[in-house]
């Protein structure tokens, strides 16, 4: 069954397109993990924490995405319609992702993006389900954020395929 779902999955991650229409606005709050310690927008230093800490301190949907490389629920996430101008961290440190000006209106089911902060990210091959597929991570704290396909649009030709839940949106009226 769980098979049936990840293929599912997969089959809507291939199936994606762009499409350059503004996406609706939604108002939302700001959820950083206050009784993170580990969490900072300014620190980039690599964190070396144990799953075992982590799930002491995560949200449990986000603990199975960020450190069990689980997939959200395509159309479901938070950031999915979503096009206030800002920045998108790491909801598990903090670390500085993706800027606003990078997401497009992909019809996948997922927040797109076709260009990532390089100190943000890391990569790592995927060969699990039989496919062969770029993962995407945290470059500070190694959590898992999605997938990263070559079908996005221009400038990059990039599509960062990302869940929601891994993601915490600033938005530039939030700056002080
Ligand atoms: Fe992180």
């Amino acid at each position: 069954m769980k098979i049936l779902i990840y293929l599912s999955v997969f089959m809507s991650l291939q199936m994606c397109s762009q499409v350059k229409h503004p996406e609706k606005v939604k108002n939302m709050e700001n959820s950083a993990a206050k009784t993170n310690p580990y969490y900072s927008r300014t620190d980039r230093t690599k964190l070396t924490v144990t799953n075992a800490e982590w799930k002491k301190i995560l949200p449990a949907d986000l603990y199975a995405i960020a450190r069990e490389a689980d997939t959200e629920r395509p159309f479901t996430g938070k950031y999915n319609q979503f096009d206030e101008l800002g920045e998108y961290y790491c909801a598990v440190c903090g670390n500085h992702l993706f800027r606003s000006d990078s997401k497009f209106s992909s019809t996948c089911g997922w927040p797109s993006f076709f260009e990532a902060d390089k100190e943000g990210v890391a990569y790592h091959r995927d060969s699990t389900l039989g496919m062969e597929r770029t993962e995407v991570v945290c470059k500070r704290c190694d959590s898992h954020l999605g997938h990263v396909f070559n079908d996005g649009p221009e400038p990059t030709g990039m599509r960062y395929c990302m869940n929601s839940v891994s993601l915490e949106f600033v938005g530039d009226s939030e700056k002080k």
